[in-house]
């Protein structure tokens, strides 16, 4: 297992989870709710975390998440089903198809 991403932001945490799972990565988030469930490790210490289950995974799991994560930019795109979405996300968020397979 291999930390590859961590943030206090969960929202931001759990993009970052399901970037990695439409890629086929396993992944898993730790530390969540560690704070109030543990009350032993200093605020700085309960982020929530992003692993992945293979480290050989890491690296591009990295960057799946480095450029998934960028702001929002370019139009918003259509998926085959016809749904508008938001250039920032990857997936429908009605048929769950991937946005790479909506642009050809
Ligand atoms: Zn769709």
């Amino acid at each position: 297992m291999k930390r590859v991403f961590s943030s206090f932001d969960r929202i931001a945490v759990y993009h970052a989870l399901n970037l990695l799972e439409s890629e086929g990565i396993r992944a898993i988030v730790r530390n969540e709710m560690l704070s109030s469930a543990m009350g032993e490790l200093p605020p700085a210490e309960c982020q929530a975390e992003v692993w992945v289950l293979q480290e050989a995974d890491a690296p591009r799991a990295e960057t799946v998440i480095r450029e998934g994560s960028q702001p929002a930019g370019g139009p918003p795109w259509r998926c085959a089903c016809g749904e508008l979405s938001e250039a920032q996300f990857t997936q429908c968020w009605s048929c769950g198809a991937l946005k790479a397979a909506a642009q050809g």
